[in-house]
């Protein structure tokens, strides 16, 4: 087993979120402290709070400490939060992930859906597409503005939203679409609703088509987003990279998890050029929230996902070599039905399965 050598620290800050957060955060630290013991990260953790707790003793969602704090370090872990059930931003209602997602400028949200060896996927055939999802504009009103939100009621029965495309943000998530797909199998679908939204669609098809010359390399294709949610049904395995705008990158990446296996499996990072924040792709679960089943296997993954990133930018290959590592651990874990969360069938409680996946990984580092 390699010795970890005393190196600069990785300064993670953790925030635990709502629901099913607390237990899959604590499950994915149990992860990352196995993988300090055999590689030299140096982790060095901050948990800072967030959501409802803090809301309780802080009186806001989104202290403004936290998110200093996050500012600050090198790498971000959010548990899912539960936003929907704040008040409102007046009374301390601050959505975290859309504050993250605005202020440090995440614009990119990538959302891989992969089947695994052993767990056979829900449309037949194996899964391995990553979604790339605009993650600052879009329909998504509550934070998309500079100032003041994009929704409004001009009379108590008329409301209003506004949807913001931009050619700077269109052009930004085509690129990291196009890089991403040199990578994998040099295949890129952008998805859209062109048809009806004949203006924002349009801006943003133009700007991908832009960015495809650029990559003669990578095949490039269309499609409307009803006819995809019916495609990636019928065989998601011919997919390969999808760009898309932020809402329908958010509905079709759970119906693409869903597909390949379970939402407990989505992994997801939100990426800018300067921070990253792992999240998962689903919600804070509050069917299953405290009863210690739900499937830690998304944040753990999304956590592999930001050493990914992390051993990138610093050229570091600890760090990529760790983040190898929990997706293999993941894999072999998965693939056994007795080390399975219930959401796939399987026995193991929420901590039990970390503890499984850092048993594995610390096996396959010794190897
Ligand atoms: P929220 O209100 O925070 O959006 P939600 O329940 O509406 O939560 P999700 O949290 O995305 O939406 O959950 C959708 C479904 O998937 C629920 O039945 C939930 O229990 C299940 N689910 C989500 N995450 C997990 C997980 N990590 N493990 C097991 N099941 C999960």
């Amino acid at each position: 087993m390699p010795t970890p050598n005393a190196s600069a620290p990785v300064r993670l800050v953790v925030m635990q979120g709502d629901g099913i957060g607390p237990e899959i955060s604590a499950a994915t630290l149990d992860v990352l402290a196995a993988l300090d013991r055999v590689l030299p990260l140096n982790f060095a953790f901050e948990e800072v709070p967030i959501g409802l707790a803090a809301l309780k003793t802080l009186g806001t969602t989104m202290p403004e400490e936290s998110y200093a704090k996050a500012k600050a370090a090198d790498g971000v872990i959010l548990g899912p939060v539960s936003h929907h059930d704040y008040p409102p931003a007046a009374q301390g209602g601050i959505n975290p992930s859309g504050n993250l997602r605005k202020r440090l400028d995440l614009f990119a949200n990538i959302r891989p859906a992969r089947s695994r060896p052993g767990f056979p996927p829900r449309c037949g055939k194996p899964v391995d597409l990553v979604i790339v999802r605009e993650n600052t504009e879009g329909f998504y009103a509550d934070r998309s503005m500079h100032l003041g939100i994009g929704e409004f009621m001009p009379t108590p029965d008329l409301a209003l939203s506004i949807r913001k495309i931009t050619r700077a943000g269109s052009t930004r998530i085509a690129e990291a679409a196009f890089r991403l797909a040199l990578r994998r199998r040099h295949k890129v679908t952008a998805v859209h609703k062109g048809n009806v939204l004949h203006v924002t669609e349009g801006l943003f098809l133009e700007c991908v088509r832009a960015v495809a010359k650029r990559y003669p390399q990578v095949a490039y294709e269309e499609r409307i987003v009803d006819a995809m949610a019916a495609l990636l049904v019928r065989d998601a395995g011919v997919f390969d990279v999808i760009v898309t705008t932020n809402m329908f990158g958010d509905i079709l990446s759970d119906e693409a998890s869903e597909i390949s296996g379970s939402l407990g499996l989505a992994e997801s990072l939100n990426a800018g050029a300067d921070h990253a924040v792992a999240q998962a792709q689903h919600g804070s679960a509050p069917d299953i929230a405290g009863k210690g089943i739900a499937n830690p296997a998304s944040l753990i993954g999304s956590a592999g996902m930001l050493l990914g990133w992390l051993g990138e930018r610093r050229n570091d290959t600890a760090l990529s070599q760790a983040a190898t590592l929990i997706a293999r651990a993941l894999d072999e874990v998965i693939a056994v039905p007795e080390w399975r969360t219930p959401d796939l069938g399987g026995p193991l409680g929420t901590r039990a399965f970390g503890a499984r996946v850092a048993a594995t990984l610390q096996e396959l580092a010794g190897k």
